[in-house]
């Protein structure tokens, strides 16, 4: 049997209660410690104003989900000179603002949905006892994502179509080939918004695109206001062709 400091999340909680609900998930009840520090003045607070609960999803036991309900508590501060009046704990060791998973559950989340895909990832997590849908774990990859890069340094770059649905609903993809990195994902696939892509950034000097496809229809670069500016190649053609004929 685990003792109480095993299933506390992180720094700066007490773990209050464990029970095991329809024999299924544990329910962990934990609380704060009973004095705030003020993250506008520094200032240690006893003074309570009222009471947040959070409920968060924990790392499994013995293959069974844990859910942690987190009471926190809203602080008075009394500093005469600071100007803020009320604060709530913040564990940020433990979980992020408005996140429905502890830090160390989101990492488990990050590295299978990265490895798998959101429905292979879906159900191993399930299958160990961290349940979360599909849709959930591709949220929290896009939103973890390097934002696109918007500098003027890009120089080569590669355009292709790819699937925001399979089947039913295509965007573009716009990959830095120098950087080996996503740039842009555009909303639709035309040559149309591709082009007006490429023209707010004068400093790309190479698109390579696929020989044959939307894309090839009419190269950007002949739209542009300087015709020539960009020397069309199909790079990922010439790179990978010899390999597809010896097929
Ligand atoms: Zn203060």
């Amino acid at each position: 049997m685990q003792t109480k400091s095993n299933w506390s999340p992180g720094p700066g909680v007490r773990i209050l209660d464990v029970t095991l609900h329809d024999e299924e998930n544990w329910i962990v009840s934990a609380a704060a410690k009973p004095v705030g520090v003020c993250p506008e003045c520094g200032v240690k607070s006893r003074h309570r104003h009222g009471w947040h609960k959070r409920c968060l999803q924990d790392l499994p036991v013995q293959g069974q989900a844990v859910k942690i309900q987190l009471a926190l508590i809203r602080w008075q501060c009394k500093h005469p000179i600071c100007p803020r009046r009320t604060f709530t704990d913040q564990l940020s060791k433990i979980a992020l603002p408005y996140a429905h998973r502890t830090v160390r559950m989101a990492d488990i989340v990050d590295l299978v949905g990265h490895r798998m895909g959101g429905r292979p990832a879906e159900n191993l997590m399930n299958r160990l006892g961290m349940p979360i849908s599909d849709d959930t774990i591709l949220r929290q990859l896009k939103r973890n994502a390097p934002k696109p890069r918007r500098d003027d340094n890009i120089r080569v770059v590669g355009i292709d179509d790819w699937s925001w649905r399979q089947s039913s609903h295509y965007g573009t993809i716009i990959i830095d080939l120098e950087r080996r990195s996503v740039i842009d994902i555009l909303d639709d696939r035309s040559v149309e918004s591709a082009k007006a892509w490429l023209q707010e950034r004068p400093s790309i000097e190479v698109v390579s695109r696929d020989r044959c496809g939307l894309y090839a229809q009419g190269p950007p670069g002949r739209a542009h206001p300087r015709p020539g500016r960009w020397p069309i190649a199909s790079i990922w053609f010439k790179t990978f062709e010899p390999r597809s004929r010896s097929r």
